[in-house]
């Protein structure tokens, strides 16, 4: 097959994007009102995530949860399940569609078909400084799903047994007491927390870079609804290098749960109220 390149290929590139989804017809996150509302909030309850391993936890409406990385560099892959029935849970593919392919503060952590309401609303974000870089890359994506065992065993033909995906499938399975069976399946593409990511100009290749993260950087969200947060300390570390292998140095991560004094005053989001013809 011969492939000519068409006459008008230059016009054709030089056609200005437009905005997919233009946002601003959400609704306010309103952070100034929680920003007050967090000032009253003291810590309910925390929980550390072993480097790689996952951990479930718990956050009512109205509260605040904290990640923060302590004692070295480390990437956290994130699921949220709504916890009066996880089978709603976080929906990575259209939050990229409505925030872009990094999230912080002021952007919404939405959940799937057909609910589409928002879970949790990014609250602080102490990596925000970050940017995008020379590279095209920046923190905290809703681009990549989660390493795991399959993509691993298809790549390199070897088996490896704590990828995020095998770690939020076994945090969830002790969490709510599930077989692998019924447990894997809820587990869904994620927000790599404090993970550094972009795709090559080039190729257009998804590629990671060593997190900017240091001890005590972290990110808060307030959530919208009754939670149930599975949260994996990536095997890839800071992501630097390698993931899917015990290569890489691993840190813990924390997870603080904060319960206000006062309620935020705001109605708690229902779902979607599309109805079907
Ligand atoms: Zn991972």
């Amino acid at each position: 097959m011969i492939r000519t390149i068409p006459e008008d290929a230059a016009e054709r590139r030089a056609i200005r994007p437009v905005i997919c989804y233009p946002n601003h017809t959400l609704p306010d996150p309103d952070l100034p009102g929680l920003q007050a509302v967090r000032l009253t909030a003291r810590k309910s309850g925390e929980c550390l995530v072993p480097p790689r391993e996952a951990r479930c936890f718990h956050v009512p409406a109205g509260h605040f949860f904290r990640i923060t990385s302590v004692e070295g560099p480390q990437v956290g892959d994130l699921n949220l399940w709504s916890a009066a029935d996880p089978r709603e849970r976080f929906y990575s593919g259209k939050t990229r569609a409505l925030h872009g392919t990094h999230l912080t503060r002021g952007h919404r952590m939405w959940s799937s078909f057909p609910h589409l309401r928002p879970m949790a609303t990014v609250t602080e974000d102490t990596l925000e400084w970050y940017g995008i870089d020379e590279y095209g890359g920046s923190v905290h994506d809703v681009i990549g799903t989660r390493c795991d065992p399959y993509t691993h065993r298809l790549l390199s033909g070897q088996d490896y047994h704590h990828c995020c995906h095998s770690n939020l499938v076994n945090a969830l399975m002790a969490e709510m007491g599930l077989s692998r069976e019924a447990a894997e399946p809820l587990v869904h593409d994620v927000l790599n927390v404090f993970m550094c990511t972009g795709f090559t100009r080039d190729t257009g290749e998804y590629f990671m870079k060593a997190s900017p993260v240091r001890p005590g950087d972290h990110i808060e969200f307030f959530a919208e609804i009754d939670l149930i947060g599975g949260l994996s300390a990536c095997p890839g570390g800071d992501c630097g290098s390698a993931h899917s292998s015990d290569a890489a140095a691993c840190h813990p991560l924390l997870v603080e749960i904060f319960a206000p004094a006062r309620p935020a005053g705001r109605a708690e989001p229902g779902p979607s109220v599309y109805r079907w013809p």
